[in-house]
């Protein structure tokens, strides 16, 4: 009986889902509803994953420091032998850079709470309390597998009839057997993402994730189960049209605001949907204590600039739409909790191809090689409010250039010394946005880099 009520209550729902679509679709020609991909709440492996964070807090003895992790981005862009688009361009799967990078930067702002629509949409005390910077920066990989210098940096254009494969667009089962064992990069130096345009059996899908793989020893499972947890398969796909928020995001609203891959990337680092995936009832959870207990997931923004959203659960705070891992439009989907990045940031230190990410260095082209040479360098103060020293020691007098480069491969400045001894060189990047940077020292037998945060 129960059964049966619930199938009934799921198939109102999604009848009721459907007639809203089509009542919107009366004004707007195209309004999809949010489709993810991503496996649902699953007990075994979270049993799994539990494990792993009760041995995370016991390593950590309750003295954890604060890391902020860096992840190297290869974005595959998946079109038919087309040029790639102009930026003023709203169709098209080629995308432009401009539009590549306009979704790295909404990475980075919404995994360091740096989005500037939070407090529009977020006002409850009881929510804004418990909004949390995840401490994870993104940056574009610079240099392939090979080592090439890439042209257009965390960019990797395919033409499909190239790889052999068959026209876009494509099901999930053709992107798990086949495009994604054909063009996955090292997935323990890069976060692959895939950009391409869903069809077949899975038309209509915003995109999907690869949960992370637990270390093994920590039972009972290490992967997603039934689910699949392949090195070559690891990795979040998107479609084309909901990258970024330029481009042909220009055309994809209420799903113009790049946070499809923030949703995204949320699974890729051990999220679940914040409602549970239980249908309609209180009894599911995403086990993570300071969100709300919600009956379902929200579409739309149900309510105008954070006010509480009535929801059959969540009681008197109300249903957390706000929340990244909701089905929310993207413009009022705004935060992670202070307990979803516990869950994220215990990934990134434990969790198969994701704590390697971390020493990767494909993000810079000259590596972050320490190794003696007859010149050393360091930055200091390291994390930074602006300015900063590099200190160089030579052995020699001689030449060389100290290049600052952001997270998308673009210089922000570039001082040159000449017959130099040594000694301090002041920077300033106040004008610059926080976030990571890359410092670069080259002289004519050596290039080194190293890492600085602006803070
Ligand atoms: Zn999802």
């Amino acid at each position: 009986m129960f059964t049966m009520k619930k199938i009934f209550t799921t198939l109102s729902l999604s009848t009721l889902v459907f007639l809203s679509s089509m009542a919107q679709n009366s004004t707007s020609s195209e309004t999809p509803i949010r489709k993810c991909g991503s496996p649902k709440v699953n007990a075994t492996y979270e049993e799994a994953f539990q494990n792993m964070l009760q041995k995370d807090e016991q390593f950590a003895n309750g003295k954890k420091a604060t890391v902020v992790y860096n992840i190297p981005v290869i974005f595959h862009v998946l079109h038919s032998g087309v040029a790639v688009n102009a930026n003023s361009a709203t169709t098209g799967r080629n995308l432009s850079q401009a539009q590549i990078n306009s979704q790295l930067a909404i990475l980075n702002a919404d995994y360091r709470k740096l989005n500037t629509d939070f407090s529009t949409y977020v006002t409850q005390s009881a929510f804004t309390s418990v909004a949390a910077d995840v401490e994870i920066n993104f940056c574009a990989a610079k240099v392939s597998p090979t080592g090439t210098v890439l042209a257009e940096p965390g960019i990797e254009r395919i033409s499909v009839s190239s790889k052999g494969w068959t026209a876009l667009p494509y099901s999930m089962s053709y992107i798990e057997s086949t495009v994604k064992p054909g063009s996955s990069w090292d997935p323990t130096k890069y976060y692959n993402v895939w950009i391409l345009e869903f069809g077949g059996a899975d038309v209509g899908t915003l995109g999907y994730a690869q949960f992370p793989t637990i270390p093994s020893g920590t039972s009972p499972v290490t992967d997603m189960v039934g689910a699949g947890g392949a090195a070559n398969t690891d990795g979040v796909v998107i479609d084309y049209q909901y990258i970024g928020n330029t481009g042909t995001a220009l055309a994809s609203a209420p799903y113009n605001k790049g946070r499809t891959l923030t949703h995204e990337t949320g699974h890729w680092l051990g999220l679940w949907h914040i409602w549970g995936d239980d249908g309609t009832s209180c009894s599911g959870t995403d086990y993570v204590t300071d969100t709300p207990n919600q009956a379902d997931e929200n579409y739309t923004c149900p309510t105008t600039n954070g006010a509480v959203s009535a929801d059959a659960c969540a009681g008197s705070t109300g249903a957390m739409y706000q929340n990244y891992m909701d089905y929310s439009d993207d413009k009022c989907m705004v935060m992670f909790t202070a307990g979803q990045k516990a869950r994220m940031q215990a990934v990134m230190a434990n969790c198969l191809r994701r704590k390697t990410l971390t020493t990767s260095t494909v993000c810079s082209t000259t590596g972050l090689d320490e190794s003696n040479s007859d010149i050393t360098f360091d930055v200091f103060p390291n994390p930074s409010k602006g300015e900063f020293f590099v200190n160089v020691d030579l052995l020699n007098q001689q030449d060389y250039t100290i290049t600052v480069i952001n997270t998308l491969g673009q210089t922000v400045k570039e001082i040159k010394q000449v017959q130099s001894n040594g000694g301090s060189v002041k920077v300033d990047l106040s004008d610059k946005a926080e976030g990571v940077y890359f410092v670069t020292l080259k002289s004519k037998t050596v290039s080194k880099t190293k890492r600085i945060i602006l803070q």
